[in-house]
């Protein structure tokens, strides 16, 4: 009878073996000088390296491109406490760096991998071996790069002004209101211009809808021209714009918007035969204690752009 079990218990560990080395997994066994003591065919046609070449020879020293340190702390703290541990691909990619499954057809540098560190234990208990299984993550891991890719883009586009690229009006109001608040607390001043292309009625008119849209993104690229990385520029309507100046005076805020103003006069935009030229009125508003939200401090640069252009169109005016 213990003869009959014997005999199965040996066959049951020939299956267990033929089930591992096939499995579509990747399986190591490393012992305490990490040194391969099981290598599995899916590691062995992922690596190249067959389990005869690796077998009883140190897993560094085979592949010198692993994050040995990395690893090795990994490794030990399983040693150390008995317990399982997980890396997953967003932690790192991979640990070994295998191609793609497809790499024509895929988009992926090298197999996306998560790894299980599975302590094994002796009859006596003891932790003798580390298992460390390695799972092919590459679609699920692509899926999510371009789900999260996708929502990035998602994100762009809804804050984005089709026509110019500038943040859209809903989009800029936000962080009108954000840089209201961060006055509130910080005190330190910042400036708005507000800005619209005069008689613009008459470009479309008299040049027809594209070419006043020309001129509309045409006056967008000379917004980004002027402004500084920390500033924030939108298409508040049709052809009025708003600018955020952050820690910026309303007498500073004005040495920009009469740049502005002069390049808009000295531009000459062409859509198709049209030659079309437009000037701008600007209207400045410094953040004041006073106001009680954001919309207050907009009100005063508009109120500031429309006296300009009550004044004669073509000039900055800040409010006072
Ligand atoms: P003002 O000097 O007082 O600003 O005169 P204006 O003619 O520019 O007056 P207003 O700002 O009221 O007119 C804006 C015009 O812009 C009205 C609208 O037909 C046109 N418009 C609005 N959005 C667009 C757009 O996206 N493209 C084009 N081509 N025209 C637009
Ligand atoms: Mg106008
Ligand atoms: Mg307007």
């Amino acid at each position: 009878m213990a003869q009959h079990s014997q005999t199965l218990s040996i066959e049951e560990f020939h299956w267990h073996i033929g089930l591992l080395q096939n499995l579509d997994v990747g399986l190591i066994v490393l012992d305490r000088d990490y040194c391969v003591q099981l290598w599995n065919t899916f590691m062995a046609n992922h690596s190249g390296r067959t389990d005869s070449e690796v077998r009883e020879r140190n897993l560094f020293e085979l592949f010198p491109d692993l994050p040995a340190d990395w690893f090795r702390r990994k490794l030990d703290t399983v040693f150390l406490l008995r317990n399982r541990a997980f890396i997953t691909w967003q932690e790192r990619p991979c640990l070994f760096r295998f191609k793609p499954d497809r790499p024509i057809t895929g988009k992926a540098a090298h197999m996306y991998q998560n790894v299980t560190l599975i302590p094994l234990t002796s009859p006596s208990g003891s932790v003798s071996h580390v298992g460390v299984l390695i799972y092919n993550v590459t679609d699920a891991a692509m899926n999510h790069l371009d789900l999260e890719a996708a929502n990035t883009e998602l994100s762009r586009l809804s804050r984005t002004d089709r026509l110019t690229g500038l943040f859209n009006r809903g989009y800029w109001e936000e962080c009108l209101q954000h840089e209201h608040d961060r006055f509130l607390r910080s005190q330190q001043p910042s400036s708005l211009i507000m800005l619209d292309i005069d008689h613009f009625k008459n470009i479309n008119d008299t040049h027809g809808h594209p070419a006043g849209d020309e001129a509309i993104r045409a006056l967008a690229r000379l917004i980004q021209q002027h402004i500084r990385s920390t500033d924030t520029a939108g298409r508040y309507g049709g052809e009025e714009f708003g600018i955020l100046l952050p820690d910026t005076t309303a007498e500073r805020a004005e040495v920009l918007a009469e740049r502005l103003r002069q390049a808009a006069e000295d531009t000459l935009v062409t859509h198709e035969q049209e030659r079309i030229r437009f000037t701008i009125s600007l209207g400045i508003a410094q953040s004041a204690p006073d106001d009680e939200d954001h919309c207050q401090w907009l009100g005063r640069a508009d109120q500031a752009l429309y006296r300009s252009k009550q004044n004669g169109r073509n000039q900055t005016t800040i409010d006072d």
